[in-house]
């Protein structure tokens, strides 16, 4: 480490000598400054009023320089303070554009980099279909009535129909809440099993015309399988008014198939059971794949049954307080996923319950 030594000799080639060893030690240390604290440390061990080498040279150089030399080491020694500010200020200036340059780079923001992708969310495909089944019965005046998915005996069958013991309750094995023993059949609760009670609880609310769609979830005690799942999704529709005939039903499910499935699509109606209608009917629609030659969807017959339907049976409005000499209806009902499936070609019905992306992304 450089010190500022004791001049013996005030010749030319002495101070000569002296000043160039100060002018070297000083490039030197001011080659290795890094960073802000060394910086500081410089300019302190440089030009410190106190003690400072720039105020030991001064003492200890002018100062005591004899009298006839005292102008010519006044003179060197002004060169030098001159020259160690110019310096100091110069590492400085370095230090402060090197520090706002690393603050630049550490604010820098990449803007080739790839974003973070947030994708929107899509209809289950068992939605869309849901939405679009809706949309055609909304369009024909229907308005969407909603009911509980726990729902008591009264509703799920009683006020359907289906009387205490009736072997027609037997085709839909249902889920019953535990630990009711003690309660009336007709307020024991259970998973609807059907979204039928909801006409129910619409006509309780309503007064004739009634035009609903009841879209929902509903369970059966049911083993899953490819065709099978313990939970799925009904849509059914109600049309109460005066005058509603057989014809009313054909020509408004024959419409809304066509709307579903393209104008050349054919309906079939064969005579069928449900306790709350009556004449009950099972309808089966041209298969809109191979339009009737036969392919898989339709099991090679050319026609694809899907719905059930027929007109109210006048008992059940006998539950609801409707006059069944004054009023007729229809009622009519189908599984969304059998439809999904039919319309996407899906052959397992698992396949809507799994939450497998690979299979949902196809939807999107
Ligand atoms: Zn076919």
């Amino acid at each position: 480490m450089y010190t500022v030594p004791k001049l013996e000799d005030y010749s030319p080639e002495a101070l000569d000598r002296a000043t160039q060893e100060l002018l070297s030690a000083l490039e030197q240390e001011s080659a290795a400054i890094t960073g802000a604290k060394a910086c500081e440390d410089f300019r302190n061990r440089w030009m410190a009023r106190k003690n400072g080498i720039l105020t030991q040279v001064n003492d200890t150089w002018l100062k005591a320089a004899p009298g006839p030399s005292k102008r010519e080491v006044g003179q060197r020694v002004n060169a030098l303070k001159q020259k160690v500010e110019e310096r100091v200020a110069a590492v400085e200036e370095q230090m402060s554009g090197s520090a706002s340059e690393a603050k630049l780079k550490a604010e820098t923001l990449d803007i080739t980099l790839p974003g973070i992708q947030r994708p929107y969310g899509v209809k289950h495909p068992v939605l869309q279909v849901l939405d679009e089944l809706i949309g055609v019965f909304v369009k024909m005046g229907y308005s969407v009535a909603e009911g509980p998915e726990v729902e008591s005996d009264y509703y799920n069958f009683e006020a359907l129909n289906f009387p205490p013991n009736h072997p027609a309750r037997d085709t839909q094995d249902t889920l019953f809440i535990a630990n009711q023993e003690r309660r009336p059949q007709r307020d024991r609760l259970l998973l609807r099993t059907h979204t039928s009670p909801v006409q129910i609880r619409s006509m309780e609310q309503l007064k004739p015309p009634v035009r609903v769609i009841c879209p929902g979830k509903v369970h059966r005690n049911d083993a899953p399988d490819a065709t099978h799942s313990p939970v799925f999704h009904q849509i059914e529709g109600l049309c109460v008014d005066t005058n509603i005939t057989f014809a009313d039903l054909k020509g408004t499910l024959e419409h809304a198939m066509k709307s579903l499935f393209g104008n050349d699509v054919k309906t079939r109606f064969f005579p069928s059971f449900f306790p709350f209608t009556e004449p009950s009917a099972d309808i089966a629609i041209s298969c809109p794949f191979c339009g009737g030659k036969g392919c898989r969807p339709c099991k090679q017959s050319g026609w694809i049954e899907l719905l059930g339907a027929g007109m109210v049976d006048p008992n059940v409005f006998g539950f609801v307080g409707y006059d069944p000499q004054k009023f007729s209806g229809f009622a009519f009902g189908m599984g969304v996923e059998r439809l999904a499936m039919m319309k996407y070609e899906v052959d397992d019905i698992q396949q809507f319950f799994s939450g497998d992306m690979r299979f949902l992304r196809q939807f999107a």
